[in-house]
């Protein structure tokens, strides 16, 4: 392997980009994954339809559109004519099986007003009231707010309605912790200096949401699934000389010593290669557990619930969100018969319910129960169910995994080893895209 100027230690979406990278500096790159395809937590899973089989995203499955960072990504790449974009973008918070609402225009849950019509059918009279008097008082100090979680914040500026209802369904369905496990410093930055600015919660929400439509709508996604990007972009390497090397496990970075290293995998593998001690707050990242189901319902074809929906812990479903996947994306639905649906569940909650360690067949039982609760139907006949798991996959933004990162980062420089991931660039595509466009500057790689 001594041939290669560079060694990129995983293949998941940040190593490719970082093989992108390298190839346009000239190096030649070798790419090593101890998984047996590239993509990391950009994976697929194939379902039974009528017409025989589809394959879908089983974990990431769109980008955020915010900024320019995609749509230079995909000027780069050349792919404009794949991305595809949701047919149907209205998902709904579920709170009970007789309460469902559309998420409120703000951010994260909080809404950019409090005379928004909508919040009259969500919140109640007296609570919007409290509200209003409540997000008028003066802010508290810098450091009270550094150790507040971002339920504790709410709660204090809007009264604990808005978290139950509002922000936790969205928190959890996006960062898959309940808004009271996470601190709001380290998970919502811009909504601190926001809210330090404007000295009212409902302003710093409207100030960051401006006039861009509800939380989850401005996403991308790509033509027959966001794994068939990685696919093309790995063949482009491949074809740009670049050797890939899957069931590959590295456990020592001395095999590379005389090659430029980039090491792209999680934060806890990263700790081990570079032999760093363990921190507690390592141990506390996020599973993410999925059960795709492909059903029939009349009654779905009404699409009850538009995209999908964010579900609120207090309704006691084990199910946090779901994804009507014919019902966002037209690739999907073009292939599926007229009262055939495909939904995708995301099971379990952090301290209340876990879905880690459940047989898959309790997973199905659960699901079966509750999806036709929460999308109001009761015709609905389940075909096949697929469940995938992601252990550890999701960083729970804290600071001690802040502070955790940048001691790593520091060691990494030392050695002279570059280091990328979501443990740096933050949970989602986006921020790796940003990331790589850092490091990039001004150049544009056309790949
Ligand atoms: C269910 C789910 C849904 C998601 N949905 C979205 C979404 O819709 N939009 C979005 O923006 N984000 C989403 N995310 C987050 C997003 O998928 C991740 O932030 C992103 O894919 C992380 O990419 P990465 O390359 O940094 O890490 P990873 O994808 O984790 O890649 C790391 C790679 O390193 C390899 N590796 C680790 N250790 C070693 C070793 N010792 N030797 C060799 N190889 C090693 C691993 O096998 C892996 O392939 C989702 C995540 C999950 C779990």
């Amino acid at each position: 392997m001594n041939k290669f100027d560079r060694v990129v230690i995983g293949a998941g979406f940040s190593g490719l980009l970082a093989a992108f990278r390298a190839v346009g500096r000239g190096e030649t790159v070798a790419v090593f994954d101890s998984a047996t395809s590239a993509g990391g937590l950009i994976q697929q899973v194939e379902m039974p339809i009528n017409k025989g089989s589809i394959k879908v995203d089983s974990g990431a499955e769109s980008f955020s559109i915010a900024g320019a960072g995609f749509e230079r990504l995909v000027n780069d790449l050349g792919v404009g004519d794949k991305v595809a974009y949701p047919s149907r973008n209205d998902a709904r918070i579920v709170n009970s099986s007789e309460q469902k609402y559309k998420i409120p225009h703000g951010y994260f849950g909080i809404p950019a007003s409090l005379n928004d019509v909508e919040l009259d059918e969500i919140i109640s009279k007296a609570a919007l009231d409290l509200a209003r008097k409540l997000d008028s008082v003066s802010p508290p100090k810098s450091d009270e707010l550094a150790a507040m979680t971002i339920a504790q914040l709410v709660e204090l500026r809007l009264g604990s309605e808005f978290v139950d209802k509002l922000v936790d369904p969205v928190i959890a369905g996006i960062h898959g912790s309940s808004a009271r496990d996470l601190n709001v410093r380290a998970t919502l930055p811009a909504l601190i200096a926001s809210f330090q600015e404007t000295g009212s919660l409902t302003e710093a929400a409207s100030a960051l949401r401006g006039n861009v439509d509800r939380p989850g709508s401005a996403v991308a996604g790509y033509e027959g699934g966001v794994f068939r990007l990685v696919e093309e972009m790995t063949n482009r390497l491949k074809q740009m000389g670049v050797h890939f090397e899957f069931d590959r496990v590295v456990s020592d970075l001395d095999e590379f010593s005389n090659q430029k290293i980039t090491l792209a995998t999680s934060l806890v593998a990263a700790q081990k290669l570079f032999k760093l001690p363990s921190d507690d707050s390592l141990e506390a990242q996020v599973d993410s557990t999925l059960v795709i189901a492909s059903v029939e319902s009349n009654q779905l074809n009404g699409l009850p619930l538009g995209s999908g929906a964010l579900v609120s812990a207090s309704s006691g479903y084990m199910t946090k969100a779901t994804t009507h996947l014919n019902a966002k994306w037209k690739w999907i639905s073009n292939d599926l018969a007229s009262n055939e649906h495909l939904i995708r569940f995301s099971l379990g909650r952090a301290r209340r319910e876990s879905a880690i360690g459940v047989a898959d067949e309790e997973l199905f039982e659960r699901v079966r129960l509750e999806a036709s609760d929460i999308y109001g139907v009761s015709d609905i006949r389940f075909k096949s169910m697929r469940t995938v798991r992601w252990p550890s996959a999701l960083y729970r933004p804290s600071e001690e995994v802040k502070n955790f990162s940048a001691q790593l980062q520091t060691h990494a420089e030392n050695l002279g080893v570059e280091v990328c991931g979501s443990f740096i660039s933050g949970n989602g595509l986006l921020g790796i895209i940003r990331d790589h466009h850092e490091r990039m500057g001004n150049e544009s790689v056309k790949i």
